[in-house]
């Protein structure tokens, strides 16, 4: 491998000497690997197609120890970092420019203990990957909806899905994570050690340091989980939002109910005079018995002349990749998100009128249900702040022709403008795009002072820094 030049920190440039290289070679179990290196452009794809970024070294690491020598590696040469976990992440910040990207894909164990109802989960996990094996014991840990997210940075943002209203957020479920820090220490964060650290790490993303290891309880669901679409024009979308807000105030918990505004995708499922036009489609998922699912769902069902209903008992595992096909990777998209406390009559009739005008056949505006136990836990218990929230907007820009760049980008910010009076002023740091890096310190409110002091403590050097960054600004 030639002698790279990668980009520091400071902004400059540094050639990393061959010896180093050599000596970090000897040591490191996994895969290093250059611009010049078969299998360096697969290693630096990521889910969003509008990010295309070329790291100097990606450090594809088999082990704890080779993320400490790989940070080790940076900190002695100043080199700028990047950590990649699923590649998920819509801002693209598991990569950077001619910097060092510190690749942890391959690092995918899951190994539960059924007993103890416990999940230790490589940081390279995808929630696929954590769903299967703890079914595989009949057992789950709340994750997200789409099953090739990675499980690092979903956990590290917070971390919500259909179990959430139920067993609280991803993190709500960690009860440890081994950490290796700016200075290439490996540290254990549980409630009882290092505990500023394992605050700060539940919902403060990758800020304080690298995850290589974390520890989730389970808890029993399925092994089948009633769930499904009902699906309604758009027409009908303004009366039926009005009714599906009200009835979701008399739901349990373990009820949840997602909705979702786009133009109708061809599935088997919709009749082909559907396909291409836009539709309001409710996703709903009931975490217990399926009979006492049916009861409860029923009045939603009933609830106007819906065009399908395809709700029934499906494998959780099944339900938990069911949207994966229309959340390919390798699409661009572009992302704006807001929280609400209600979903009000100003806010229904303003998503109606821009699903009206939709830029893209992929591009759908998302609501997902939070509250119950994640607005039990207190705002400051962990990093993740906006625990009041009781539904979360993702308006997500999606399609495929870079000509139509303006065009999708202008229409998702000029909902997410017209959307915010109706909006608390949080946001679900998970869901930042690569310019909403000032929205940071929204995205923790009441929490934000306290994660820069706990920045200052771990990585006053800023290494962790191509990230929904906490602190001054890099
Ligand atoms: C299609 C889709 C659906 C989604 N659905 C949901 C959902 O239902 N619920 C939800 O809560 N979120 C959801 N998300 C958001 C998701 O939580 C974030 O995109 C998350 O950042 C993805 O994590 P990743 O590991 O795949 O991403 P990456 O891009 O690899 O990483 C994201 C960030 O975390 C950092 N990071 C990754 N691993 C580590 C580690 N081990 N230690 C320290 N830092 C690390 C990275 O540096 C980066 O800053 C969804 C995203 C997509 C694209």
């Amino acid at each position: 491998m030639p002698d790279p030049q990668v980009r520091t920190r400071s902004g400059g440039t540094t050639r990393v000497p061959q010896r180093a290289l050599d000596s970090f070679s000897s040591a490191f179990r996994g895969q290093l690997l250059s611009k010049h290196t078969p299998g360096y452009d697969a290693a630096r794809g990521i889910w969003n197609a509008m990010i295309d970024r070329k790291p100097a070294l990606i450090a594809r690491c088999a082990t704890a120890d080779d993320v400490a020598l790989a940070v080790r590696l940076a900190g002695a040469h100043d080199l700028l970092v990047s950590v990649r976990g699923g590649g998920h992440n819509i801002a693209g910040n598991a990569l950077c420019d001619d910097g060092l990207t510190i690749d942890l894909s391959a690092m995918k164990a899951v190994d539960v203990d059924p007993s103890a109802r416990l999940a230790r989960v490589g940081p390279g996990a995808t929630l696929g990957d954590v769903d299967r094996a703890t079914q595989a014991s009949g057992l789950a840990v709340p994750v997200g909806i789409n099953s090739t997210t990675g499980i690092a940075g979903l956990t590290l943002g917070g971390g919500f899905g259909w179990l959430s209203r139920s067993l609280g957020l991803s993190i709500d479920n960690l009860v440890a994570a081994d950490v290796v820090t700016a200075d290439g220490a490996l540290l254990r964060a549980t409630a009882s050690e290092h505990p500023d650290l394992f605050w700060g790490i539940r919902g403060g993303g990758g800020n304080f340091g690298i995850v290589t290891s974390f520890e989730f309880r389970l808890h029993p669901v399925g092994p089948e989980v009633l769930s499904g679409l009902i699906v309604h024009p758009l027409d009908e979308a303004p009366r039926v939002l009005r009714f599906y807000r009200d009835f979701l105030k008399r739901t349990p918990d373990q009820f949840v109910c997602w909705c979702v505004l786009r133009k109708a995708p061809p599935l088997p499922f919709l009749a082909p005079e559907w396909h291409g036009r836009e539709i309001l489609a409710l996703a709903v998922c009931y975490a217990g018995p399926i009979a006492d699912g049916e009861r409860i769902a029923k009045p939603l069902r009933e609830y106007g002349k819906p065009i399908a209903d395809v709700i029934q008992p499906h494998p959780f595992t099944a339900w938990q990749a069911v949207l994966d096909p229309l959340l390919t990777p390798g699409v661009r998209n572009y992302w704006k998100s807001h929280d609400f406390l209600e979903v009000s009559d100003g806010l229904i009739d303003l998503l109606v009128e821009h699903a009206r005008r939709l830029p893209d056949p992929q591009t759908e505006i998302a609501i997902a249900q939070l509250g119950g136990a994640v607005s039990r836990v207190p705002a400051d218990a962990t990093a993740y702040a906006h625990r009041d929230a009781q539904f979360v907007m993702n308006v997500h820009g999606r399609w495929e022709d870079p000509a139509k760049d303006a065009a999708c980008i202008g229409w998702a910010r000029q909902l997410f403008e017209a959307a915010a009076p109706f909006a608390t002023g949080g946001v679900y740091v998970n869901f930042l795009t690569q310019d909403e890096q000032g929205r940071v310190p929204a995205a923790y409110g009441g929490n934000y002072a306290r994660l820069v002091a706990l920045k200052k403590r771990y990585d006053p050097g800023n290494l962790f820094r191509v990230n929904q960054n906490i602190g001054p600004p890099a």
